[in-house]
C-alpha cells in the first residue's frame, strides 16, 4: 500500500515537522517489524532526521544553508530557485527508517522533517512501509 503525506509549507525555507504524520502512516500500514521508506518527488525541497526537541535547531540548519548557499547568486539556472535545487541535493530526497513494534525506530530526539527550499508549496512526500 502507498501512502501519501501531504503538506502545505508557508514560508520559501522551512523545515517542517513530518514526525506525526509518518508515524500515522506506518500505524495506519499495520506492519509491525519492517521498514518506512519515504520518498520526496519534488527538486526543491528534502528529508532530513534531526533534532525536533529544541526547534531552534531546525531554524539553525535553515540559516546556515542559507548562508552556506545564498539566493542571490550568478547561478545558470534562469528559474531563479537555483539556491534551492543545490539545497535539495545536498539533504536528499528519501529516508529510510527501521519499523519495530509497530513505531518508527528514531532516536530519542530525532524527528523527520520535511525541508522546504522553494516555498510555500503544496509538497507531497510517499510513503511505503513494508514488513520483513
Ligand atoms: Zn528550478
Amino acid at each position: 500500500m502507498l501512502q501519501t503525506i501531504n503538506i502545505r509549507t508557508q514560508k520559501r525555507t522551512e523545515l517542517v515537522d513530518i514526525t506525526a504524520e509518518v508515524a500515522e502512516a506506518v500505524k495506519r500500514s499495520g506492519v509491525q517489524s519492517g521498514l518506512c521508506h519515504l520518498f520526496l518527488p519534488h527538486t526543491t525541497a528534502a528529508l532530513v532526521i534531526n533534532e525536533n526537541a529544541d526547534p531552534s535547531v531546525a531554524i539553525d540548519i535553515a540559516e546556515s544553508l542559507d548562508r552556506l548557499i545564498p539566493w542571490d547568486f550568478d547561478y545558470r539556472h534562469q528559474e531563479g530557485n537555483a539556491a534551492a535545487h543545490i539545497k535539495s541535493s545536498l539533504l536528499g530526497n528519501s529516508l529510510t527508517i527501521f519499523v519495530e513494534e509497530g513505531k518508527l525506530l528514531l532516536g530519542r530526539w530525532q524527528g523527520v522533517f520535511l525541508c522546504e527550499f522553494d516555498g510555500g508549496r503544496a509538497r507531497k512526500v510517499v510513503v511505503k512501509v513494508v514488513e520483513g
